[in-house]
């Protein structure tokens, strides 16, 4: 009987399993809906392979394709509402420099997502830009991916004057990636 119950009790937490994974699928939502098919397999499939190697794997945020303005590329709003620049994407599908800054990206903006930022204007946002950016760096260095391509951004961002806005503190990151990327 005491088997019995047990067995029934595995049942149930194997179906409770089931029931809770097909609502949790395993994909990712992209807005907005009329995204073109090969488009949205596409950025799904770069957004999952960088999840994978996070804290949490298992988590699946909203990706919507927008043009965001302020020459940024990508913005979180909330924990799992990511917006990337639709003209990247387009260009990352048949451009491999293109494709790289999409996956800096993407490693950024998931950084943002797991520190549990939200996006703010306050000076506050210098200090989430360098966290998300060591979170994202971390995630290049687990997928073997070159760290390199950070420290060269900056570079190149500090070199045409961008140096500063109110959110973004380019010298800062800039130091970072550079000392993040020098040790393996
Ligand atoms: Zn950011």
């Amino acid at each position: 009987m005491t088997n019995y119950l047990s067995s029934v009790i595995v049942i149930f937490a194997l179906i409770g399993c089931s029931t809770f994974n097909t609502g949790q699928p395993d994909g990712i939502k992209v807005f907005p809906r009329d995204t073109n098919p090969k488009t949205r397999v596409f950025i799904e499939r770069e957004f999952l392979q960088i999840i994978a190697v996070t804290e949490s794997p298992e988590w699946r945020p909203t990706v919507t394709l927008e043009h965001i303005g302020r020459g940024w590329v990508g913005v979180t709003y909330g924990p799992s509402d990511i917006r990337i620049e639709r003209s990247l994407v387009e260009l990352a599908m048949t451009d491999e420099a293109a494709l790289w800054a999409l996956r800096r990206t993407i490693a950024h903006e998931i950084g943002h997502a797991m520190s549990g930022h939200r996006f703010t204007t306050t000076a506050r946002q210098q200090m989430n830009e360098l966290e998300a950016d060591a979170k994202g760096i971390e995630y290049f260095k687990r997928l073997g991916w070159p760290c390199k391509l950070w420290v060269d951004n900056f570079a190149r961002v500090l070199k045409r004057g961008y140096d500063i806005d109110a959110e973004h503190d380019t010298k800062a990151r800039y130091d970072q990636a550079q000392q993040l990327c020098s040790t393996a």
